[in-house]
């Protein structure tokens, strides 16, 4: 693959406190040939979206298992809908790229990385340059009609909520919803079985920002492991794989993640 030159050097100061381990991942990546980044929640909580998890309180207001839930979201629709106008809107639509979205998308561009398989829905991959991205969960900046399919973007929805509430398909009436996997819903089986087909074929898996714990997403790392891939997790709190993994980093990923792709050897 031919080295672009599309992704541009972010500044950043290094945290001399994790250069340690970030060179550590960087003789990683050097080894590697097929890369496979699997992100989670807390690679976008760096660009100010909370994990449903970790600490922060965001959620308190509206319950995930509530706006996230498909069997929630047939019984009150308004529910997602009063969400998405308070809180969700201004907070994915004004969320940057992190240096770890950049640093992954300067993997691509180098040729190193095949694929990022997401569980995130906040698009931040793609604004950040990346273009193979595998995303688990769908993504939230789309949106399409319950009734007839008719497909709607961000800005549509934003729109609409303005005078609507629940919003309501103008072809058919009917109900709009986010164009996302929900609790209760099947992952899209044309991207779970692509995500199988590189987390087969990777020789490293770096992890960055998953707790690890829901399924059957969190199964490719183990799967990559077993297959013969390095493993290396780079998240805040222990996650159930880490004893398998070659290498383990318990800390925020952005300044990490920009040392180990951005930074020479000694
Ligand atoms: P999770 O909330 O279960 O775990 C996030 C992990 O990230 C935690 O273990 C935490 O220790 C770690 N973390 C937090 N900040 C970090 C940082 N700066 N650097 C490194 N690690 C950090 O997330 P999950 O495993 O992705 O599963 C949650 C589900 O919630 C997913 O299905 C996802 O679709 C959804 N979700 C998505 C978003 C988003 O798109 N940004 C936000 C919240 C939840």
């Amino acid at each position: 693959m031919q080295q672009n030159n599309k992704i541009q050097r972010p500044q950043f100061t290094p945290d001399k406190n994790v250069s340690g381990e970030a060179k550590k991942l960087r003789r990683m990546i050097d080894e590697a040939q097929r890369i496979v980044a699997f992100t989670g929640a807390g690679i976008s909580a760096e660009s100010g979206i909370p994990t449903y998890r970790g600490a922060g309180g965001m959620w308190s207001k509206y319950d995930p298992e509530k706006f996230a839930s498909i069997d929630y979201f047939r019984k009150d629709p308004t529910y997602y809908w009063r969400f998405f106008k308070e809180c969700r809107h201004d907070l994915i639509a004004k969320a940057e790229p992190t240096l770890s979205h950049y640093a992954l998308a300067e993997l691509e561009n180098r040729g190193k990385l095949n694929t990022i398989v997401t569980q995130n829905i906040d698009g931040l991959h793609y604004l950040a340059g990346s273009e193979r991205v595998l995303e688990l969960h769908g993504n939230t900046n789309r949106f399409y009609c319950l009734g007839c399919s008719k497909q709607f973007n961000l800005n549509q929805a934003w729109e609409m909520v303005q005078t609507q509430m629940p919003v309501i398909c103008d072809d058919c009436g009917g109900i709009i919803r986010a164009d996302v996997v929900m609790f209760g819903e099947m992952l899209p089986e044309r991207t779970i079985t692509e995500a199988e087909q590189e987390t087969n074929s990777c020789d490293l898996m770096i992890v960055i920002g998953s707790s690890l714990v829901v399924y059957p997403a969190a199964s490719l790392p183990y799967q990559a492991k077993s297959a013969g891939a390095k493993l290396a997790i780079i998240n805040l709190d222990p996650t159930p794989l880490d004893s398998l993994a070659d290498l383990v980093i318990r800390h925020p990923a952005a300044n990490l993640m920009a040392q180990a792709v951005w930074l020479e050897q000694e």
